[in-house]
């Protein structure tokens, strides 16, 4: 979302990187990224806070790199995350694992690797507590049934969601604490993605604290994440500024109170790289029928599911004629099936052959793309100190064939 010259690449930034590389192409603006960290450790600077980076959003492993560059930790919700975090030069030590519903065998993987371990259901504890004790300790993943979050698809703290113990089963973690004698670090929760009231934050981290009696070795409090972002002028987003106070406040408050210093931890994924994220794709046909004018571009679902999957909004802009006379398109994909980006969106006047972009692309926008109708990946471009570095090339044919086995017919 444009909001400030220096925030934001301009659009014949854009279209050079486009002509240069082909579309449809992902575009990522290092300093961005940079300047969504810095927000988040200024608005937390009067608190011990630590932050994680939630790289399901976004895991090109130059992106990693530079979150590791930053010295932001990273949350990852699988073993192959985790891996990857590794090659990117992660400390173990920087890294939470947070997956929900795996087997033991990927949660002992975590455990040879050496990286902090969120558990989230009764069964897995109570397997790990009997093989390993208090050998290693862990965090536990609580659900505080808070319904938040943008919509019910991406809200994961209430009573339905499968994520998370549930507070209401305090008594029986405690006993497996108990009995197998694990070692209980860290508490965490996630109620979801973009939650704008600060309120939401502060009414879990009162759960959290109540839960903390529970459990005498504590040494952090995860909150998770969900800090919404802007997709357009005018959409509210969370006030970090405000939530970094009001939070600040409570966790000194109680931090005071507690017997042993504890840290706050979050995992943004979203607040750090949607932002920084431009995907560029081409209009290849304008077609007007009765009653729209449509857009076809040379991009679908398989490339930005968000506004399908999501009914999310992308702000669209013609960086081709930027300056031209507005009219009212909808913006299709090359898909066969409905692949709708967005209806009735004004435009500055598009020709075939004009660039379009979708803002605030750089998270879960790459990362949820497929091969669907046998289309090749886009490619994704890394913008830093000024300079365009392709840091993904476009998938190729074979990338569809490579591990297809051909049998005798
Ligand atoms: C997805 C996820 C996040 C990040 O959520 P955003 O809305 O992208 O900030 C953080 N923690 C966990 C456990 C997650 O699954």
């Amino acid at each position: 979302m444009p909001k400030t010259q220096s925030d934001v690449l301009s659009a014949s930034t854009l279209v050079k990187v486009a002509e240069e590389f082909g579309t449809p192409v992902y575009i990522y603006h290092a300093e961005k990224i940079k300047t969504q960290y810095t927000k988040l450790k200024q608005a937390f600077a009067k608190s011990d806070t630590r932050f994680f980076y939630a790289c399901k959003a976004l895991t090109n492993i130059n992106i990693l790199r530079y979150m590791n560059s930053l010295g932001c930790g990273l949350d990852t919700v699988s073993i192959q995350e985790v891996e990857l975090g590794l090659r990117a030069g992660f400390d173990p030590k920087n890294i939470i694992f947070t997956p929900n519903c795996v087997d033991l065998q990927e949660i002992i993987a975590a455990k040879e690797l050496g990286v902090n371990i969120n558990i989230d259901n009764i069964s897995i504890l109570e397997q790990f507590g009997n093989t390993f004790g208090g050998s290693y300790p862990i965090c536990i993943r609580l659900n505080p049934h808070i319904m938040a979050g943008g919509n019910f698809k991406i809200s994961t703290g209430h009573v339905d969601s499968k994520f998370g113990i549930s507070i209401h089963q305090i008594r029986h973690i405690e006993r497996i604490v108990k009995s197998t004698k694990l070692k209980v670090t860290g508490l965490h929760m996630h109620t979801g993605s973009e939650i704008k009231d600060v309120d939401v934050f502060l009414r879990g981290v009162e759960i959290m604290f109540e839960m903390t009696e529970h459990f005498p070795d504590l040494e952090s409090i995860d909150l998770g994440s969900g800090f919404k972002v802007a997709y357009q002028p005018g959409d509210p987003e969370t006030d970090i500024d405000l939530l970094g106070e009001k939070l600040t406040e409570a966790f000194n408050k109680f931090s005071a109170k507690y017997k042993r210093p504890l840290q706050l931890w979050f995992e943004p994924g979203k607040y750090l790289v949607s932002q920084c994220g431009y995907f560029v794709v081409k209009a290849n046909v304008i077609k007007q029928t009765t009653a729209t004018v449509f857009v076809g571009v040379n991009s679908g679902f398989n490339h930005l599911i968000r506004p399908m999957f999501y009914d999310s909004f992308h702000l669209i802009r013609n960086i081709s004629n930027p300056q031209g006379t507005e009219r009212i398109y909808t913006v299709v994909g090359n898909i066969c099936e409905t692949d709708t980006f967005g209806w009735d969106r004004k435009i500055t006047e598009v020709r075939e052959g004009d660039f379009l972009v979708f803002y605030n692309a750089g998270a879960y926008g790459f990362e949820m793309s497929s091969n669907f109708n046998s289309r090749l990946k886009p490619a994704e471009v890394m913008i830093k100190d000024g300079k365009p570095h392709l840091i993904r090339k476009r998938d190729t044919i074979d990338d569809l064939l490579k591990n297809q086995v051909e049998i005798a017919l």
